[in-house]
């Protein structure tokens, strides 16, 4: 039997497609998108509609899409969460204020996956923030990847791989992610967009909301176009601040504060399926503030 080649798609996406499904994987590159693409891969694995899975209409995808994240305490639990509310796909990382993951999050997940499924299909547990493992954690995880109950995923998340031991890594599939190479500034795609965000300290408030309401309708593409405003718009104020800091006098409080709120954007648009609308709305006000008009 051949596999059908499925050209330009990822190890996840043939996965899917393909229906063959590796007991581990390690996802590995900096930003968001591999914590990201190991959330909708999940989600795709459980994913009972048509393809392309996750199909965001089933049951299992309407409860797998992420309320508010289940803030997490390495020592005193709760310490892991579900992806959403799907009860078969865990999700393990740092606990707040924790430096590591603690072997008590790695052996809770054990646990709980050595009860049945509530599905029939398929369970997963992400790892995210992975390299932040500690040594006995890596352990206990190397038992179960060695081991993994039957129909279950493993999908470890992090910067940099190195970061896990080779005896880990050695049982993962993995998939690295590149760094965004491309500058946005320079691409003239963003022409248009550059200016207008360049002059949004002159934009008044019915404008702003006028701007956000550009970002309604159905999600995919909006949240696409709100990801892009967000790219551009940290390149610009990157090079706003690089070029204010060589000033003596220079106040870039407002504009650090801006950028975090950007970050905090981009985050909330990845991991909360949060309204694009809303997301620019925010973004485009802080902006606002922090350009000198
Ligand atoms: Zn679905």
């Amino acid at each position: 039997m051949t596999e059908p080649v499925h050209a330009g798609l990822n190890l996840l996406e043939r996965s899917l497609l393909s229906d063959r499904i590796y007991s581990a994987y390690l996802l590995a590159g900096p930003g968001d998108a591999p914590r990201e693409a190991a959330r909708q891969f999940v989600r795709g694995l459980v994913c009972t509609g048509e393809s392309p899975r996750p199909c965001d209409e089933c049951t299992a995808c309407r409860r797998s899409t992420d309320a508010e994240p289940l803030a997490l305490d390495g020592s005193k639990g709760p310490y892991y969460r579900h992806v959403g509310d799907h009860s078969d796909l865990y999700w393990v990382e740092r606990g707040t204020g924790d430096t590591r993951i603690r072997i008590d999050q790695i052996r809770e997940l054990q646990n709980a996956l050595r009860l049945q499924p509530e599905g029939e299909g398929r369970r997963a547990a992400v790892i995210a923030e992975a390299e932040w493992l500690n040594d006995e954690a890596q352990s206990a995880l190397l038992r179960i990847l060695e081991e993994p109950p039957p129909r279950t995923s493993f999908v470890l998340v992090t910067t940099h791989a190195a970061g896990l031991r080779a005896t880990v890594r050695s049982r993962c599939q993995k998939l690295s992610f590149q760094p965004e190479e491309v500058n946005d500034l320079k691409d003239p795609e963003h022409s248009e967009l550059i200016q207008r965000l360049r002059e949004v300290g002159q934009v008044n408030v019915p404008g702003l909301l006028d701007w956000a309401e550009e970002y309604r309708g159905a999600r995919a593409p909006a949240a696409a176009g709100v990801q892009t405003l967000l790219r551009v718009a940290t390149s610009i104020l990157h090079e706003q601040i690089s070029t204010a800091v060589r000033q003596p006098d220079a106040e870039v409080d407002t504009a650090l504060q801006t950028f975090k709120t950007l970050h905090d954007c981009r985050k909330a648009l990845a991991q909360r399926n949060a309204n694009p609308q809303m997301v620019a709305e925010r973004a485009l006000f802080a902006l606002r503030d922090a350009w000198p008009t």
